[in-house]
């Protein structure tokens, strides 16, 4: 007994555990002021049409100003704040300013589909719906359709039942839903019948890897196979090269998004890249370039 004590006891005290555990205090309250105190900035990555040659949608990506350590991506944010009220709070901040700027985009005669990512823990909120839906009807010049939700596939598969109810109410309110870095959950038909998003989102590391893993390229086959059966729209993630948008297009996905089209970017800088871009002949231009 006077063992297990000692261990626990040394556990308790271990000192790197314990910085660790002050140092994600501190980051937790620091996050809470960032959302509070105007730190976080959205940046907007366009979805484009590779066969088109048009822009269709953008997806809301946040990054964190940092005071003293400069712009942060998620990941260096997210994992913290992960399944906490901080977490639910961040998705509403990053509602509201995606809608104020989709509202402005509108005025402006830029109308393209807005991609919104929303945590796993704000989708359980009991007033998650209609707490989005409140904030669509402050801009009564954005329509709902306009607006998509991203769920990651791995958290729809967590709660079916609940994930699968939220889409389907939300539908009915017009919104619409995609699921998000498709192909690292389970990805079976039986799921996919359940979860009524009208788009999957194939995960990027399938796209990257997809000319050189012959496995890689068949599951990214295999997502675009069961979009098709299913009726759904699907987008490539993480499209870098012109040997990635081609192969894609060959296997029938011609939505893409990656930075071989674009980076993320801010909402001043939005408007000139889509006007530059909506030029069909533009695609072709930039395959042209890339080839030797
Ligand atoms: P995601 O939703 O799958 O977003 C795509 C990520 O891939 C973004 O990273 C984007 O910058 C990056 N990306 C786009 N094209 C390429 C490419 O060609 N190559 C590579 N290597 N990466 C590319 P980011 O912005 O760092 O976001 C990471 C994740 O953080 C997102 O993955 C999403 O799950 C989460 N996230 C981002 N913004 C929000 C937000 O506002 N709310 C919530 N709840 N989650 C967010
Ligand atoms: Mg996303
Ligand atoms: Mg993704
Ligand atoms: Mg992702």
């Amino acid at each position: 007994l006077a063992k297990q004590c000692g261990r626990n006891n040394y556990q308790f005290f271990d000192p790197e555990k314990d910085r660790e555990a002050i140092a994600n205090r501190e980051l937790l309250q620091s996050i809470g002021l960032a959302i509070d105190g105007g730190e976080l900035r959205l940046l907007y990555q366009p979805i484009v049409n590779m066969r088109l040659g048009g822009v269709e949608a953008l997806e809301t990506l946040v990054r964190w100003q940092h005071p003293q350590r400069g712009l942060l991506a998620p990941i260096e944010f997210l994992p913290a704040i992960e399944g906490t009220d901080l977490m639910r709070r961040l998705d509403r901040w990053v509602l509201r300013e995606a809608l104020v700027q989709q509202a402005a985009w509108v005025a402006l005669g830029l109308s393209l589909r807005l991609h919104i990512n929303v945590s796993a823990h704000s989708l359980q909120g009991l007033d998650f719906l209609r707490q989005v839906s409140d904030l669509i009807a402050c801009h009564p010049e954005v329509e709902p359709r306009s607006i998509e939700l991203e769920i990651l596939e791995t958290a729809a598969l967590d709660d079916l039942d609940q994930v699968s109810a939220v889409i389907s109410d939300g539908a009915r309110l017009g919104i619409s839903f995609a699921l998000d870095d498709f192909g690292t959950g389970y990805s079976s038909l039986i799921y996919l019948r359940r979860l009524p998003a009208g788009t999957l989102k194939i995960d990027q590391t399938f796209v990257r890897n997809m000319l050189q893993d012959r496995e890689d390229c068949n599951i990214v086959e295999g997502v675009i196979g069961m979009a098709r059966a299913f009726g759904r729209a699907v987008i490539a993630e993480g499209v870098e090269t012109l040997e990635h948008g081609t192969l894609l297009m060959r296997l029938g996905c011609d939505r893409a998004q990656g930075y071989g089209i674009a980076r993320p970017m801010a909402a001043a800088q939005l408007q000139d890249w889509v006007n530059a871009y909506r030029q069909p002949s533009l695609w072709a231009d930039w395959i042209r370039g890339i080839r030797p």
